[in-house]
């Protein structure tokens, strides 16, 4: 028989997690105002907030950390990920930052301008992440999502549901003089709308539109390894082709990235900016170096960017994403087979059960991703995290609510982290949630909001 994957390591230093009672997480919740954000991490015991920067580096990561050159200017560290990012992904100049958000707002401050610099002015692209769409707006500029419409239903399967409808980018390009559009920002993998790829095809058609209008096109590349793996799994062409060949056809396409390095970098902390032509690293190396840090650092240690450099290749390496996306797939099957709807087909880093049909009696207006999320806490002290109204925000404009087309309880599962039988208890928790979700009929209202990422900070309380 075919053998199954197995995961290319093993557990060489282990982290003692604590189980609680439901009595003692009924309390903690409460105290946390009903935010998953606001929970101490050792009243959790699988905690899938997220997948950035939650990942276990390797023995080798560990080594290049001893190594770690410290310098202020012209780090050896710094050469070393040089030398990785651009044998890797393809760009020769690049700017270090302490991680992705920075990477946008150093970014940005150089396309679209500080201040209120971006009134008018547009960034298509494909359901932009929550923090670069913040950065986008607080420049006062709008984030067009064009991506197909497949993806905003959890139960069509797509092989690239992250894919942009050329559609509805054309429209948009046509629609803006070329000065109001300062970039396109393409998703790798698509974050907001599951996890979804991008095929190849669509990279390619994208950047010859952005090419035709004359808008750099850029790619938020937090997790270009494991969109790399589904091109490779999933369209046709690509089967032969091994993950590093893929990754750097894809970056051939860009003509500048942003990474958050917590992701497929495998680092718990770093980011930064590529790009191709030297005149624009050159524009937003003053604001690197304002916001961050020199050029040689930005905002990272040294130490960090050579386990950085080691973490990227690692991440391009066939067997560690076969079992890194094979462990997201095993937990989508396990809720699949407990009749949990989960947006198909499985994402790359994380499952995203969908709220709306596990309790149709909570109103929207009162939180359903949310309240299922403190349900499963309450359960079994498994964190996840809303992506749903609250990380939606309200209209800069109007103030209104903006529902999203979904809401979603994302389980996103860190890097080489937990094992199947850890899978095995949250998937056995979610059900339980489920059985009882007759009953939950009530959800939760705010009493406090920050005026932009509320979803961070926000508190609520129940709203019967
Ligand atoms: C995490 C993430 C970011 C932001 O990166 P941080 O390191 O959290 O600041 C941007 N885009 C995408 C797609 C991400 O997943």
């Amino acid at each position: 028989m075919d053998l199954p994957y197995a995961e290319p390591y093993r557990n060489k230093t282990i982290e003692p997690l604590r189980r609680s009672t439901r009595y003692e997480r009924d309390a903690w919740i409460a105290e946390a105002k009903y935010n998953l954000f606001n929970l101490r991490s050792e009243y959790v015991f699988v905690d899938l907030l997220t997948d950035s920067g939650t990942g276990a580096m390797s023995s080798a990561q560990w080594a290049e950390m001893m190594l770690g050159d410290e310098s202020y200017a012209g780090a050896t560290s710094y050469y070393k990920l040089k030398e990785t990012i651009e044998d890797l992904l393809g760009f020769t100049y690049f700017l270090p930052t302490h991680q992705g958000r920075a990477a946008e707002n150093v970014l940005f401050s150089a396309l679209i301008g500080v201040g209120d610099a971006g009134a008018g002015k547009v960034v298509p692209g494909n359901s932009h992440f929550d923090t670069t769409k913040g950065h986008i707006e607080f420049r006062k500029a709008c984030a067009i999502d064009c991506t197909i419409d497949e993806a905003f239903d959890t139960q069509v399967e797509h092989p690239f549901k992250g894919n942009v409808d050329l559609e509805k980018l054309e429209s948009v390009l046509k629609a803006y003089p070329r000065e109001s559009i300062p970039l396109c920002m393409l998703t790798i993998t698509c974050n907001s709308s599951g996890g979804q790829p991008v095929s190849m095809e669509n990279i390619k058609d994208v950047s010859a539109l952005c090419k035709r209008y004359g808008v750099p096109l850029f790619f938020d590349s937090a997790r270009f390894a494991e969109n790399a793996y589904f091109i490779k799994k999933r369209e046709p062409g690509y089967e032969d082709k091994d993950i590093r060949t893929i990754v750097w056809e894809m970056f051939s396409y860009a003509d500048g990235m942003t990474m958050s390095s917590k992701k497929d970098g495998i680092v718990n902390i770093g980011g930064f900016v590529a790009f191709k032509d030297p005149e624009l690293w050159r524009k937003t190396s003053t604001f690197n170096i304002m916001f961050e840090g020199f050029n040689t650092y930005g905002g990272m240690a040294g130490r960090d960017m050579g386990a950085l450099s080691v973490g990227l290749r690692e991440a391009t390496e066939f067997d560690y994403l076969e079992s890194r996306v094979g462990q997201v797939a095993y937990l989508g099957r396990l809720l699949t087979g407990y009749g949990i709807d989960v947006q198909r087909p499985y994402g790359g880093h994380a499952i995203f059960v969908d709220a709306k049909r596990m309790l149709p009696a909570v109103p929207k207006e009162e939180f359903q991703a949310q309240t299922l999320g403190v349900e499963l806490y309450r359960e079994a002290g498994v964190r996840g995290v809303e992506i749903g109204t609250l990380l939606a925000d309200r209209d800069p404009e109007t103030g209104m609510e903006r529902y999203p087309a979904l809401e979603l309880l994302r389980l996103a599962i860190p890097r080489r982290t937990y094992t199947n039988a850890h899978m095995d208890y949250v998937a056995a928790a979610l059900a339980n949630v489920k059985e009882r979700a007759s009953a939950i009929t009530r959800g939760y209202r705010i009493v406090y909001e920050a005026p932009i990422m509320r979803h961070f900070t926000v508190e609520l309380e129940p709203a019967d």
